[in-house]
C-alpha cells in the first residue's frame, strides 16, 4: 500500500484527492490524504463574488470534512511548512500552529498562487487582496459599509486581468441593483491597468468588448496607468497622478509563496513556481509532483501551462490517470494543456468568451450561462450530477424567494 499526500485542495487538488480518493481508498488499495489548513472549499474564480457579497456560501462552499468522508480521502487540516526529501517526510503545521510531520510514498503540491504587489512601495499596508475566501471576506466586510453610505464612494482596484474584471463589474452591477432600492448608494468603480488594454494575457478582441461591457455597467477603465505607490486612500501613478479612494483593492500579477523556494533544494522559479517536467515530477525529485498554479510546467511548444482553473482540472485529471499507471508500475505520459478557450463574467447576466483558439468571440447572456457551467462541471467532478443539479435548482428557488446580496446590507 502506498501514502499519496496531497497539499491544497483549491481547484486543482481537492479534483485530484476526489479522484485518488474514489479509485484507490474505496478499495483500501492505497492511502490518500490531503492536507489543507482551511475548513471550507470556494472556487477561486468566484471569489470576487464573497467579495460583493452575492456568494452562497450555504450551497456553493464545499466542507473538506463532509467531502472526505464522502470519497474516501483523509483530510487533516494543517499547512505544509518544510520537507525532508531523504525521509520522505513533510512539516506541517495544525491550527493550534503545533508542528509535526507526515510521511509520504507520492507526494504532490497544489497550493496555488497569490496576487503579485511587485514591491510596489505600501501596496500590502494600503490594498486589500483577493487571494483566499478570508481575504475576500475581508474585502467584503469594508465593502458593505460603503454600500450603506450616504452619497457616492470610490473603490480603486488594481490589475484588470480575470479577476480585477470580475470583481470591478460585479460591484458596479451590485451598486446598481441596490441603487434601484436605495437611491443614495452609488458605488464608483475605477479600474487601474498597467497594460494597453483590459484583459491583457487574453486575446485582443475579446478586451474590446469586456471594455465596453465594463464601460456600459459605469466602471471607469484607466490603461496604461502604473500604480507606483500606495497610501492610505490614494494610489500614485508613475505620471506622479493621485488617484483617492475609499477603498484600494489589488488584484495583478501572480506569485508563489516563498516558502516553496526553501523545499530541500526543489527548483523554482522567480516568481518561486515549482519547476516541472512535462510529466509533473518536480527536476530533483521523482516522488514529488506539482500541479496547478504553483507549477512551472512546460509544453511541448516551449510555452508553461497558464496559471489558470482550467489547467488547474485538466492537470488534476492527467495526475489521477498517471497515478494508476505509477502503482501498478507503469511509466507516466506528460501532461499537455489544451486550451478550451476563456470566459470572463462581466456582471450577472453578461459574459465574453473567446472560443476555438480565439478565432470566436462570443457575448452575452448564453456565454454568462457558460461561465456558470465551468463552475457546475468543477462541482460534476466533486459529487456528481445528481448533487450538482439539486444545487442549480436550489439556487433559483433562493434566487426567486431572497435579495441577491447578503442580507446584512441595510
Ligand atoms: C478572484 C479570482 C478570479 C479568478 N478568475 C479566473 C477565471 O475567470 N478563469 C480562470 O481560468 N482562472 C481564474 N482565476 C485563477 C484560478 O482561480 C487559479 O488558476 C486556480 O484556482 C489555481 O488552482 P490551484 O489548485 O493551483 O490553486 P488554488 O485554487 O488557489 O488552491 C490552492 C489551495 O492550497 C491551499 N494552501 C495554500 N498554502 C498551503 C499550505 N502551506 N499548505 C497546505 N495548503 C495550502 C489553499 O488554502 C488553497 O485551498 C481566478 C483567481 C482569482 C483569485
Amino acid at each position: 500500500m502506498s501514502r499519496i499526500v496531497v497539499v491544497g485542495g483549491g481547484a486543482a487538488g481537492l479534483e485530484l484527492v476526489t479522484r485518488l480518493g474514489r479509485s484507490f481508498a474505496r478499495r483500501r488499495e492505497h492511502e490518500v490524504i490531503l492536507v489543507e489548513p482551511a475548513s471550507h472549499h470556494y472556487w477561486k474564480p468566484r471569489l470576487h463574488e464573497i467579495a460583493a457579497g452575492t456568494f452562497d456560501d450555504e450551497l456553493d462552499a464545499v466542507s473538506y470534512l463532509q467531502h472526505a468522508y464522502c470519497n474516501q480521502y483523509q483530510y487533516l487540516q494543517a499547512s505544509m511548512s518544510g520537507l525532508n526529501r531523504n525521509k520522505k517526510q513533510l512539516e506541517i503545521r495544525n491550527v493550534d500552529g503545533d508542528i509535526s510531520t507526515l510521511d509520504y510514498d507520492y507526494l504532490v503540491i497544489a497550493v496555488g498562487a497569490v496576487s503579485n504587489d511587485f514591491k510596489t512601495e505600501g501596496v500590502s499596508e494600503h490594498c486589500l487582496f483577493l487571494d483566499s475566501a478570508e481575504q475576500a471576506q475581508q474585502a467584503w466586510d469594508q465593502i458593505n459599509p460603503l454600500l450603506r453610505a450616504q452619497g457616492e464612494q470610490h473603490i480603486s482596484i488594481v490589475g484588470a486581468g480575470a479577476t480585477g474584471v470580475e470583481l470591478a463589474a460585479e460591484l458596479a452591477k451590485v451598486s446598481e441593483k441596490l441603487g434601484r432600492y436605495r437611491h443614495d448608494a452609488k458605488l464608483r468603480i475605477t479600474l487601474i491597468e498597467a497594460s494597453q488594454r483590459v484583459l491583457p494575457a487574453g486575446p485582443e478582441c475579446m478586451s474590446e468588448k469586456v471594455q465596453q461591457a465594463l464601460l456600459k455597467h459605469g466602471v471607469e477603465v484607466r490603461t496604461n496607468t502604473r500604480v507606483k505607490r500606495a497610501e492610505q486612500g490614494k494610489l500614485i501613478t508613475d505620471s506622479g497622478e493621485v488617484i483617492s479612494a475609499d477603498l484600494q483593492l489589488w488584484a495583478a500579477g501572480i506569485k508563489c509563496a516563498p516558502w516553496l523556494a526553501e523545499l530541500d533544494g526543489l527548483e523554482v522559479n522567480r516568481l518561486n513556481q515549482l519547476k516541472v517536467y512535462s510529466t509533473l515530477r518536480t527536476t530533483r525529485d521523482n516522488a514529488v509532483f506539482v500541479i496547478g498554479d504553483s507549477a512551472e510546467c512546460p509544453q511541448p511548444d516551449g510555452s508553461f501551462v497558464p496559471p489558470r482553473a482550467q489547467a488547474a482540472n485538466q492537470a488534476a485529471m492527467h495526475l489521477a490517470r498517471q497515478f494508476k499507471r505509477l502503482l501498478k508500475g507503469k511509466s507516466i505520459k506528460p501532461f499537455v494543456f489544451h486550451d478550451g478557450g476563456m470566459v470572463i463574467a462581466v456582471g450577472h447576466d453578461y459574459a465574453v468568451g473567446s472560443l476555438m483558439n480565439n478565432k470566436l468571440v462570443l457575448r452575452g447572456r448564453l456565454v454568462r450561462n457558460l461561465y456558470d457551467t465551468i463552475f457546475r462541471l468543477h462541482q460534476r467532478i466533486l459529487f456528481g450530477w445528481g448533487r450538482v443539479t439539486a444545487l442549480v435548482v436550489l439556487k433559483r428557488v433562493k434566487g426567486s424567494l431572497n435579495p441577491f446580496y447578503k442580507n446584512n446590507i441595510s
